[in-house]
């Protein structure tokens, strides 16, 4: 069955039992503090009690709990570094994630479910901005395979579900997230925390060069957490439809640049020294974030005031005694 259902038909979050599931990561803990603001009764389940990768817990947690919408925000996440030397990983907990929390929500008949992918998604040479009729046109970046190719099963999974069993899922293409509650831990984090982590720590022991992996020139657009939240919530009450929708920001820069824009905001005035034995990764990965800028949603942080905010954020909670912030692979299961 294929619903005609209106793709701006409201559906307010006020009174409903709403899931954050992985509600510890950086979109999660944001969406929760998002959610605030709506009337509605916010569920989350931690870590301890709830694996999302197996299928008998969902299950159980589903039906005991009975939310009625449910925003799936747990993922393996990480870095270019991560992704590529654990492959195994990043699909198999993914794929486990997403099955698990669709195939539960179909089952106890959740009315709509809003599930996060990435920009990763798309093909490595696509247009840019990258439109979503790009998915599925051309080979994926290779240091992130694994994780794209679990994140297009998820949409296709809520694509699939819309037409053999009439479920409300959607789907939603962030773009690169930072923001407070990132992973600085340097071997799991993506670029902005771990340059953050990493100025911040050269400034302190006065070390005469900063070290930035790859050639400086990739492009990338970068979103605040705050904002990624408000778009998600925004779609989840204003978008049903098969398409997956790009969340951006529009703001583009280089790697070189935000390297720069960094050592100013941490103040450190050192040498930045490009690791060219480290990947570039895609040269340039910019979301067509029309389709939700037409429905009425825009971003609204700079990102310098972005980055300024995450710095201090990174003081109050990693950066006091100089190291370089969390260990361990960050993993929003719960
Ligand atoms: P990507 O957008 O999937 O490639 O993920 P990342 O955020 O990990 O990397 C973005 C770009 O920043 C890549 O070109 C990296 O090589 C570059 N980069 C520069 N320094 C660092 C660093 O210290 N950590 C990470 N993760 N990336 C870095």
């Amino acid at each position: 069955m294929h619903t005609a259902m209106s793709e701006t038909m409201l559906f307010p979050l006020s009174g409903r039992r709403v899931w954050v599931a992985g509600h510890r990561g950086l979109v999660g803990s944001a969406l929760v503090r998002r959610l605030a603001r709506e009337d509605c009764e916010i569920l989350t389940a931690g870590r301890d009690s709830l694996d999302l990768r197996s299928p008998d817990q969902v299950d159980l947690w589903m039906k005991n709990v009975r939310p009625e919408a449910v925003f799936v925000a747990a993922a393996k996440v990480g870095g270019i570094h991560a992704n590529d030397t654990q492959p195994a990983t990043f699909l198999y907990d993914n794929l486990m994630i997403e099955a698990n929390v669709i195939e539960a929500a179909r089952r106890y008949g959740v009315e709509k479910l809003l599930f996060l992918g990435s920009s990763c998604i798309y093909p490595r040479l696509s247009p840019q901005p990258i439109p979503a009729s790009a998915l599925l046109t051309g080979a994926l970046e290779p240091t992130n395979e694994w994780y794209a190719i679990a994140k297009i099963a998820g949409l296709k999974l809520c694509q699939a579900y819309r037409r053999q069993y009439g479920c409300d899922f959607i789907s939603l293409m962030p773009t690169n997230l930072y923001g407070p509650g990132d992973n600085f831990d340097l071997q799991q984090s993506h670029v902005v925390p771990a340059l953050i982590a990493k100025a911040h720590q050269a400034r302190v022991t006065g070390a005469v060069s900063l070290s930035v992996w790859g050639s400086g020139t990739p492009l990338r657009e970068f979103l605040h957490v705050d904002d990624a939240a408000d778009g998600i919530v925004f779609a989840m009450q204003h978008y049903s439809g098969e398409t997956p929708l790009n969340l951006g920001s529009g703001e583009e820069i280089s790697i070189g640049d935000l390297a720069r824009m960094i050592c100013h905001i941490t103040g450190y005035s050192g040498r930045i020294a490009f690791d060219i034995t480290k990947p570039d990764g895609t040269p340039r990965k910019v979301v067509d974030g029309n389709a939700l800028r037409t429905l009425g949603w825009q971003a609204s942080t700079s990102l310098e005031t972005g980055l300024r905010q995450t710095y201090r954020w990174y003081l109050d909670h990693a950066g006091l005694s100089g190291h370089t912030g969390t260990s361990g692979p960050r993993r929003a299961y719960g």
